[in-house]
């Protein structure tokens, strides 16, 4: 989906009109894992004011410490339920539960954060004149059904199932990305993001590369959530973030898939887990959770041609990354 309609009035807040030559960022759940990544990259450019509005549901101050205080970076404590009045060019909407633990643990509160949010974001987009990207997911085609997935494939979502707060919630916030869009000429841009891992994951959120490493470094067992044989396919985050920014700078509405195509079954994922940081430790097998995706993996076409992004962190590179942050929170460093 190429912008059909000419481009809304520049916005008076645009480059420089507002804050002499500066791009003011919003980034709703910036305090969060992606989110705080995003910030630094973002600030690293000197022309960039960057606004963080979060909640700390999931996310931390500690994830922006380096920031605090700085002139560029404002943080603001604020639940996107409730509307934002703020003077932006551009919002990288990312504010929302990622982990299913955290988003099946109150799933109203969900669906009122993926709906109501993304639509106050959306009527401040519209009212500013900003350009918005949302954070959707791979999880928009469900336990899907064509493998791997592309962008024009629609999905095989359990409307009523644990995870449906989290998959209808972002298909609805895709739906209303659109609507404003071509109703109100609004710029957009969406991303739909597959599993990403790296530094700044909690530590224990249930996802299955943060799961795996703490349990790695503290020698207990790697839980593999039956059958094993389900996979996923793992970007780093400092990937992700450089897709999202090409993707915000780009002229496509999107939606585009951002993700790393190499994919895993859970048992492999274990595997080199165990051989990368700890020999020793085994390998179990313990119940899954219901509607659990069988198989996921991006197609990338569209993010390499229209985006000129790929990955470039292989998951053997990734692992020890990630491994040292967990060390150094944990406090254990590595044997001898
Ligand atoms: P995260 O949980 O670390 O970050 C989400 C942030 O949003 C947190 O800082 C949290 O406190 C904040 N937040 C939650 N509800 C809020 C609310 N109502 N108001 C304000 N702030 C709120 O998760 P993440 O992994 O950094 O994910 C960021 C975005 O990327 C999310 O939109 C998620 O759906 C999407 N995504 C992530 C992945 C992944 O593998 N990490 C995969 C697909 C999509
Ligand atoms: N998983 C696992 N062990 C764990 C946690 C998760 O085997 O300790 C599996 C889970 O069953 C799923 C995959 O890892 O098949 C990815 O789960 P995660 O919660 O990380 O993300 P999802 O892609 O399901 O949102």
């Amino acid at each position: 989906h190429v912008s059909t309609k000419p481009p809304p009035e520049p916005s008076p807040f645009r480059k420089g009109k507002f804050i002499q030559g500066n791009m003011r960022i919003l980034i709703t759940g910036g305090a969060g894992f992606i989110g705080s990544h995003l910030v630094d990259r973002l600030l690293q450019n000197e022309k960039n004011e960057v606004i963080v509005a979060d909640n700390y549901f999931t996310g931390s101050k500690d994830n922006l410490k380096q920031w605090i205080g700085h002139p560029r970076f404002e943080l603001i404590r604020h639940d996107v339920t409730e509307t934002l009045l703020v003077e932006v060019d551009q919002i990288y909407h990312l504010a929302c539960p990622a982990s299913p633990i955290f988003y099946k643990y109150n799933p109203v509160k969900t669906i009122k954060t993926t709906v109501i949010g993304t639509m106050n974001m959306l009527g401040l987009a519209k009212r500013v004149g900003a350009r918005i990207l949302l954070t959707s997911t791979s999880e928009v085609y469900g336990d899907p059904l064509v493998h791997p997935q592309d962008e024009s494939y629609w999905g095989n979502v359990n409307p009523i199932g644990v995870r449906s707060c989290y998959d209808e919630g972002k298909r609805v916030a895709e739906t209303l990305m659109f609507d404003y869009h071509r109703q109100h000429g609004v710029e957009i841009r969406i991303a739909r993001i597959f599993n990403t891992y790296g530094p700044r994951m909690n530590i224990d959120d249930g996802r299955v590369v943060s799961n795996f490493i703490a349990q790695a470094i503290r020698g207990e067992d790697l839980t593999v959530q039956l059958p094993g044989t389900q996979t996923r396919s793992f970007c780093y985050v400092s990937d992700m973030v450089d897709g999202l920014i090409r993707l915000m700078e780009g002229e496509n509405t999107g939606p585009i898939n951002i993700g790393n195509p190499g994919e895993f079954t859970m048992l492999e994922l274990a595997e080199t887990v165990k051989e990368i940081i700890n020999p020793k430790v085994n390998i179990i097998q313990v119940e899954n959770t219901p509607d659990d995706p069988r198989q996921r993996k991006p197609d990338i076409t569209k993010a390499k041609e229209l985006l000129g992004w790929e990955p470039k962190v292989t998951l053997r590179d990734g692992l020890p990354l990630m491994e040292e942050n967990f060390r150094t929170r944990l406090g254990i460093s590595r044997p001898e």
